[in-house]
């Protein structure tokens, strides 16, 4: 009987805002979700998808169903964004693309693929990585295991261990890769490194799963976050990559992401396909259509997609911006000439402190700062005005 439900922990992510939401001191601050805030710490609804929603509009769409395998333009354009519409994978037809809910839901495909074609196979993911990722294989019964990425000696890449590991894993496993702006430690491999970490899964006979969540919102330019997934193509490799427009276009509660699967042939990519909506069709039967619409309507207009750019790199800026006072803040007040350069070095919305579980306790309880316990925080949740509160906090948590 449902008596004997016992009670679920929180989520480590989203149960910060959950608390975040309880506390009434005037100076919280909620930097544990990743999710893009105005400087005035106000959710963003872009310019871009106002205009795309008031056309939609006045055209008069409707509300059918979309096919299990989603809205047809959205699938076209994504993969385009993705690999670059010249790319040989997108001429040659090699991709299966089928829209998902969001970056997750994406994922959760994905997961459920290698658990139904490739049983037994092990999925290597970052350690540490993003919570969420965990969650996703053991619900769709994928073994996973860590390789080494984060340093903590130097807050950067350990790239030794991260090789070492995937090449101690069994041949033909799968290798879960953040695409850009690696979550939580902010800390990508260089243009070579990655060459390296394709050479190495090339002779593992292993298959990349690229998790690209914030394509054009981490550097600002969609083609420069999509380079490590685009050399991945070149190589002719077979891979899979999981899509997210929660932050590139400020989308999180519509759901709209993709799972595309890089194969061998036009062929096997239709075959691919089919079962991708064969494993949808049970589950949540068909995606969202309104996050779908947006997207076709403004990649597929010239005026509207360059609109896009231009806010994508004004959010970028913005956090960019914040990272730089943060550090400058940070290096003022310590008196103990620690240096704090890792937090410039880092890309993305998240910066990973490298506060302890305790020390960031003190970050909330002293300082109603919220935050994974892991030591990540997101400047997407920060404002410059709050920078010198926040190297406070940072500092007296460090120290105390
Ligand atoms: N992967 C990573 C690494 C992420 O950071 C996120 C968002 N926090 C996601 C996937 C998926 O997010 P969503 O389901 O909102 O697209």
């Amino acid at each position: 009987q449902f008596e004997n439900i016992t009670m679920a922990p929180p989520d480590p992510i989203l149960g910060v805002s959950e608390a975040f939401k309880a506390d009434t001191s005037d100076m919280k601050l909620n930097l544990g979700v990743g999710a893009y805030r105005t400087e005035d710490l106000q959710p963003y609804v872009l310019d871009v998808v106002k205009k795309a929603e008031k056309l939609m509009l006045e055209r008069g769409e409707n509300k059918e169903y979309l096919p299990i395998e989603g809205l047809a333009a959205f699938n076209k354009a994504t993969a385009e964004l993705l690999f670059g519409a010249e790319n040989e994978v997108i001429q040659q037809e090699r991709v299966a693309t089928i829209q998902g809910l969001s970056g997750t839901g994406s994922l959760r495909l994905a997961a459920a693929l290698i658990e139904r074609y490739f049983p037994g196979a092990k999925v290597l993911i970052s350690s540490p990585t993003w919570g969420n990722h965990k969650n996703i294989f053991n619900d769709a019964k994928v073994p996973w295991s860590e390789y080494r990425y984060y340093d903590p000696r130097t807050v950067g890449l350990d790239f030794d261990g991260m090789i070492a590991d995937i090449k101690a894993a069994p041949e033909g496993s799968f290798v879960l890769l953040h695409g850009c702006a690696h979550n939580p430690t902010g800390i990508d491999p260089t243009l070579e490194q990655w060459k390296k970490i394709a050479d190495v899964m090339q002779e593992k006979n292993h298959i990349p799963f690229f998790d690209v969540a914030y394509q054009g919102f981490a550097s600002g330019s969609l083609d420069e976050d999509a380079s490590s997934v685009r050399l991945f193509a070149e190589r002719g490799m077979e891979f899979l990559v999981a899509q997210s427009y929660s932050k590139n276009l400020g989308l999180y509660g519509e759901r709209i992401g993709a799972i595309n699967v890089v194969c061998s042939s036009a062929d096997a990519a239709t075959r691919v396909k089919s079962q991708l909506k064969r494993l949808a069709r049970p589950m949540y039967s068909n995606p969202p259509i309104h996050g779908a619409k947006i997207v076709a309507n403004i990649v597929g207009n010239p005026e509207l997609f360059n609109e896009w750019k231009q806010e994508m790199e004004l959010m970028a800026g913005r956090i960019k911006a914040v990272r730089q006072k943060l550090y400058d803040s940070l290096t003022a007040k310590d008196k103990t000439g620690k240096d704090w350069s890792y937090v410039l070095a880092q890309i993305g919305m998240f910066s990973f402190t490298g506060l302890n579980k305790s020390q960031s306790d003190n970050m909330t309880n002293k300082w109603h700062v919220y935050m994974t316990k892991d030591g990540r925080i997101s400047l997407a949740g920060l404002s410059l005005a709050k920078c010198e509160y926040l190297a406070d906090a940072i500092i007296d948590s460090f120290y105390n």
